[in-house]
């Protein structure tokens, strides 16, 4: 195992990333409203002498952090807006801490606390042995919207790397370097005309007609568009009573896809059927589009890299207790069962091992923006319960307990031995950097969010 300083001074500090990560869980904040947490982060990277930048790129709670000077620059992304409605206290049975309140049902409070933790402990170790190198840390607001990223990249970020690093907590210690799928995200708003549904029906123009047709359109666009393409969508606003025709009704859609290519393919075409769906109803159609971000690109020069860096970890010891609060979780896991048939709960409740991830996802993440920027390697560690849905009360409860917070110790340790070896050993980066070369084909990045959509800001 490696003995580095780095993970001394994370070691010796971990009570500061902790005490983060808990005043996170404590204050979920949902995406771009990360306004406590930006502060929170600011404050500790401060006190541990970063160059701290907030507000980075007009991102009100984006943060950029830098230590050091010259090649390699590596770069950490740090997330940690919390989601909507997944409130959790820190226990075994399902109960909010406030009834319909947001809660850190995908860990990010431990996601920034543990890449900041990385950079503090490079940090030790770059300034004792006197080594060229710089540390780079982004607070990236929204990943839950899959929008932050990018919207940083439009305002310039991420260019100034030569290698990024990402950590995420879950089920898995795990090395991803699969493929996620990329979106675009879409509000489509139609007007129309109201009248008196029994009394003059003839009067009004539904807006909700329109909505429906859309959805009709869209369903049968499915057949014709490749296998890796998603098509979902929520109504925001659909009529009021029944006995009013809607004047107002609005969709939000998501598409997803495993190529830009083939998201703005079939974006153009769900367009095509929102204006079809005007025309019939003699509705107006607005478009409010929210966003979009790329889907994420194999490194297997960093896959290799980060593989070699969590094998030289030592990997958490959990107590009687942390066990037996995982069993009791893993029992209330609606995959419970075939988790059990499958031997997945053989090696205990928190997973042991380490996996490496190759395979096609339809799940989608805006590190997918900085993967088509720069190199990007990317390392997951358990932070939870084995058997524990994506985005759930059980992941909440975990996040904000002692589980959770030695996978984020585990992380920040195999992304601080990932980025040492880099700084040590700068082929790394250009190796990384060739295959990056090879896969984008000479194609460049370009922001999916236009120039002239606003940046989301905090709601308070
Ligand atoms: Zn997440």
């Amino acid at each position: 195992m490696s003995q580095r300083k780095a993970f001394e001074v994370i070691d010796k500090e971990t009570q500061t990333f902790v005490d983060l990560a808990q005043k996170m869980w404590d204050n979920p904040e949902t995406a771009f409203n990360e306004v406590q947490a930006s502060k929170w982060t600011a404050e500790v990277l401060k006190k541990y002498g970063f160059e701290v930048e907030t507000g980075y790129v007009g991102l009100p709670t984006a943060i950029r952090a830098t230590w050091g000077s010259g090649h390699p620059v590596v770069g950490f992304l740090g997330e940690f807006d919390a989601l909507p409605g997944l409130s959790q206290k820190a226990q075994t049975t399902k109960e909010p801490v406030t009834v319909g309140g947001a809660g850190q049902g995908c860990g990010h409070n431990l996601l920034g606390a543990s890449c900041l933790a990385a950079a503090v402990g490079l940090k030790a170790e770059l300034e004792e042995k006197k080594m060229s190198g710089t540390v780079v840390f982004y607070a990236c607001p929204a990943e839950e919207v899959l929008t932050g990223k990018a919207f940083m990249a439009r305002g310039g970020a991420f260019k100034e790397l030569d290698i990024a690093l990402a950590w995420h907590g879950g089920t898995l210690n795990m090395i991803n370097n699969g493929v996620m799928t990329g979106l675009n995200s879409a509000i489509f708003h139609f007007k129309g005309r109201t009248a008196h549904a029994g009394g003059d029906p003839y009067n009004g123009r539904s807006a909700l007609d329109a909505a429906e047709l859309m959805s009709v359109g869209a369903n049968y666009l499915r057949e014709h568009v490749t296998s890796d393409v998603r098509i979902h969508y929520v109504y925001k606003e659909a009529g009021t009573a029944p006995n009013i025709v809607p004047d107002r009704a609005a969709v939000w859609y998501y598409v997803r896809a495993l190529s830009r290519e083939a998201i703005d393919d079939t974006y153009d075409r769900l367009v095509k059927v929102a204006k079809g769906a005007a025309m019939m109803t003699e509705t107006e159609l607005e478009i409010e589009f929210l966003g979009g971000c790329y889907n994420t690109q194999r490194n297997d020069v960093l896959r290799d890299l980060m593989l070699d860096s969590i094998k030289a970890v030592d990997k958490p010891v959990y107590t009687d207790e942390e066990l037996k609060f995982a069993e009791k979780l893993n029992e209330q896991s609606p995959t419970y069962e075939q988790a059990k048939a499958s031997g997945m709960l053989k090696g205990g409740p928190i997973h042991n091992g380490i996996f490496v991830y190759e395979q096609e996802s339809s799940g989608s993440s805006d590190v997918g923006d900085v993967a088509h920027i720069v190199p990007t390697g990317a390392v997951s560690t358990a932070t939870c319960n084995i058997a524990a849905p994506g985005h759930s009360w059980q992941i909440t409860a975990c996040a904000g307990m002692s589980i959770g917070y030695k996978g984020m110790i585990y992380g920040a340790k195999a992304m601080a031995e990932a980025a040492m070896r880099i700084y040590e050993d700068p082929s790394i980066a250009a190796k990384a950097k060739e295959e990056f070369d090879k896969r984008m084909h000479g194609r460049t990045y370009k922001c999916p969010i236009p120039n002239e959509v606003p940046i989301p800001q905090p709601v308070k």
